[in-house]
């Protein structure tokens, strides 16, 4: 399987760092950051390489030469004008005849490249883009994904006022069967975000989110820059990558994060409890994944229908995303177990394995993202958060007052300091 590196980025917003280097060669603790990659790939056995090479490009293929010092093989395609980040794409159609991965040369990253492979195969798509919440939603490119992983939409920025979305956004890193190459046009400058992907959604192609807590960030800036180079040092860039457990910090939502109303049912009724957003800010900067449990009756009450309780969760990650603050999973229980309202729904009157205190909503987040439940926390606002904590094996559960301020800062700083 090939490894398609795009690394004709000139870097002229880095320029207070190096600005005669292309942005592939910054170097990053010693070495180019493009090395990095090639290393990343080295370890989960990729040895064959594609590097799309701009302006000055020699400096590259001088220092990689065929790759053998590095026990891999590069190739080089050289624009001879620059094309936007899939130009060149469509002048390799021949050269990439099987499903390949898309890198930018400007990445720092480390991510299990096996897992998002395997999830790629698994879903047959035709493209998989490796998807992530950031803390800047409102100026990022947004991805809608349906409750298979499929993408529905994208929400290319800027975004219109008011906009409401899940926090899942494009973090530029791809597997592309070559049927994706069939829709760029040669000689034509064109962007992967902007315009091929779209435009293969609405050709019918099958494109699929990876969403992943794995650390992946550009060179955009100086600043960014610097604080890439501190991950780099201190290990965080690897110690983030799935293959490795990570603990978890579980929050309850209605008087833990949002203020307590009885049966929440609408998004005009959110209001986050003093200190959340700086709470989960917190979680977010530690190694901790931040994940919201909620037991959601007013799904089998027929309160609200599952499409309106997840534009309220969207709606809440929003609020999150202006306060720079995520999420990196939400689960809820839409069941209760007792029978006999008149409104109810009764496939989901159901005493099922999710509804806190039993511990389903936290097990299933451990398969699904790796969490060491023994290294987590669960925190609530009732006793079913503290037995649930107690259930699933977490180290601790915490009680706090619900719409407390503050209640979550204080209990995260305990936890984090
Ligand atoms: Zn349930």
């Amino acid at each position: 399987m090939k490894i398609v590196i795009i690394a004709g980025g000139q870097g002229t917003r880095i320029a207070s760092v190096n600005s005669e280097i292309p942005k592939a060669m910054i170097p990053v603790c010693g070495k180019p950051i493009v090395e990095h990659e090639v290393e990343l790939c080295k370890r989960y056995g990729f040895a064959d390489f594609l590097f799309i090479i701009g302006h000055m490009g020699d400096q590259i293929s001088s220092y990689f030469g065929d790759g053998k010092k590095w026990d891999v093989n590069i190739e080089y395609y050289q624009e001879t004008q620059p094309l936007g980040t899939a130009g060149a794409l469509g002048y390799l159609k021949e050269k990439l005849t099987e499903d390949f991965f898309v890198f930018y040369g400007d990445t720092i990253i480390d991510f299990d490249m096996r897992s998002m492979l395997n999830y790629h195969k698994s879903k047959k798509a035709d493209a998989t883009l490796f998807l992530h919440p950031n803390d800047h939603p409102y100026d990022s490119d947004i991805v809608d994904l349906d409750a298979e992983g499929k993408v529905r939409k994208f929400f290319n920025k800027p975004h219109e006022e008011g906009f409401v979305s899940r926090n899942i956004v494009n973090a530029a890193l791809f597997i592309f069967s070559p049927k994706i190459l069939t829709q760029i046009e040669v000689g034509v400058k064109s962007h992967i975000e902007k315009n091929v992907l779209p435009r293969c959604l609405d050709n019918g192609m099958n494109l699929y989110g990876y969403v992943s807590f794995e650390y992946i960030k550009d060179m955009g800036t100086p600043e960014r820059y610097y604080a890439v180079c501190d991950d780099v040092k201190s290990g965080k860039v690897s110690r983030l990558n799935r293959s490795n457990k990570r603990p978890a910090i579980f929050l309850d939502r209605d008087g833990t994060i949002s203020r307590e109303v009885n049966l929440l049912n609408k998004p005009e009724q959110l209001e986050l409890i003093e200190g959340a957003a700086e709470a989960i800010r917190l979680i977010n900067k530690s190694d901790y994944l931040s994940i919201i449990v909620t037991n959601q009756p007013v799904i089998a009450r027929n309160l609200c229908s599952i499409e309106e309780l997840e534009y309220i969760h969207a709606s809440l990650e929003t609020m999150l995303g202006k306060e720079r603050a995520y999420m990196n999973a939400i689960y809820y229980c839409p069941h209760h177990p007792d029978r006999g309202y008149p409104e109810e729904r009764p496939e989901y009157k159901i005493d099922c394995e999710c509804r806190k205190p039993k511990p389903g909503m936290l097990l299933q987040a451990a398969k699904d993202w790796n969490i060491d439940l023994s290294k987590s926390y669960m925190i609530g606002d009732s006793d079913r958060d503290l037995k649930v904590g107690q259930n699933a094996g977490c180290k601790d559960s915490i009680i706090i007052k619900t719409n407390e301020p503050n209640a979550l800062l204080n209990a995260i700083k305990e936890i984090i300091n």
